[in-house]
């Protein structure tokens, strides 16, 4: 069967691979892949080298954002022939640790996690693949193929749920988001603001293209221009753009008690000029909190495809501005300029 792969840090050798029908090691569930997400930690694994292989192979499959339809299941797994479904990325580390041990492999404190097509294991994006009911998620019918935003979602159902813990910590009671960066996780974590009911802002460089409707049409405002240059204290912020400069701004931007989520990371090391005593004192006198945050555990996929239950259908499909079939799959690792989110139909020719 045909597989979308690559060798990590060689760009020119993504394509179409043969590959063996899933081995049964896999799990129990044998789905037909529909469509496989593209992300930065893709581009990342392509030019950079992020992420490896199988151990003893070279190339890797890749595809972490992912959603098929059953084939087969078995009778007590909760899943049937025709279920739409979305894999979980992360395995827990062998040891395992303590929070792998809970079933927080998203806070694994080892680093021997398995991420399927991004470290040491194969991902999603072949004809047929295997998966586990316990890291199989249901995606309901009436979402389709939008289901495909259940993995990058739920990377901000943790975001926000770990915000409204810290929140807690004292008297907490938000009014304003700010999120920094309105790309697909951008917009997801704006999506989820508005779920909240909070006043949503949404700062991006971006002037024209979808970008500025697609926040606005969230009943979010839309800023072109630098952080520190809107007129809003935020008492939560998402940033979205990986940055340090835009995660240092919002810091400054921020309310005192407001809790700022770190949810990117940006190819490449910038320098700038730090002033590590200034913000240590504007945190320490805000009681500002900063945290970073990656993956997700399986509760957080499951409230990410709840949550993408209650949005707005035509919304989320204009989030998907690109389709590729398998065969072009490397044209997905170059962005354009109106790019959100794009995907490779596994079933196309
Ligand atoms: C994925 C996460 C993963 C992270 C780091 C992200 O693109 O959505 O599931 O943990 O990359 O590998």
């Amino acid at each position: 069967m045909k597989a979308i792969s690559i060798i990590p840090g060689k760009p020119g050798s993504a394509g179409v691979t043969d590959l063996p029908e899933p081995p049964s090691s896999d799990g129990s569930i044998l789905v037909h892949a529909r469509l496989i997400g593209i992300c930065g930690t893709d581009v990342e694994i392509a030019m950079d080298g992020y992420g490896s292989p199988p151990p003893g192979e070279q190339r890797l499959v890749i595809g972490h954002e992912s959603l098929g339809e059953v084939l087969e299941a078995p009778k007590d797994s909760g899943f049937q022939p025709g279920d739409l479904v979305a894999g979980v990325v992360r395995r827990p580390d062998p040891v395992p640790c303590g929070a792998c041990a809970a079933g927080e492999w998203d806070m694994c404190r080892n680093g021997l996690f398995i991420e399927r097509g991004i470290k040491g294991k194969h991902g999603y994006g072949s004809e047929r693949f295997r998966v586990d009911p316990h890291f199989a998620v249901r995606v309901d019918p009436v979402l389709g193929d939008v289901g495909v935003l259940v993995e990058p979602t739920s990377v901000l159902a943790k975001a926000w749920e770990h915000v409204e813990r810290i929140g807690r910590r004292a008297w907490f009671d938000p009014k304003i988001a700010l999120v920094t960066g309105a790309g697909p996780i951008g917009l997801l974590a704006a999506l989820l603001a508005r779920q909240r009911g909070l006043e949503t802002h949404v700062v991006d460089r971006a002037t024209e293209g979808p970008k500025p409707q697609l926040v606005r049409d969230l009943g979010a405002q839309y800023h072109s221009v630098p952080v520190t240059e809107i007129m809003v204290e935020p008492d939560i912020v998402i940033e979205c753009t990986g940055v340090g400069e835009v995660a240092i701004a919002a810091t400054r931007q921020a309310l005192p008690g407001a809790v700022i989520a770190l949810t990117g990371i940006a190819r490449g090391d910038r320098a700038a000029q730090a002033h590590p005593d200034e913000m240590n004192k504007r945190l320490v006198l805000g009681n500002k909190v900063v945290f970073g945050t990656v993956n997700a555990a399986r509760r957080h996929y499951d409230q990410a495809a709840d949550a993408l239950l209650k949005a707005n259908r035509d919304w989320l499909s204009r989030l998907i501005n690109r389709w590729l079939p398998p065969r072009d799959w490397p044209a997905a690792l170059e962005k354009h300029p109106d790019d959100i989110k794009v995907v490779i139909e596994m079933t196309a020719g």
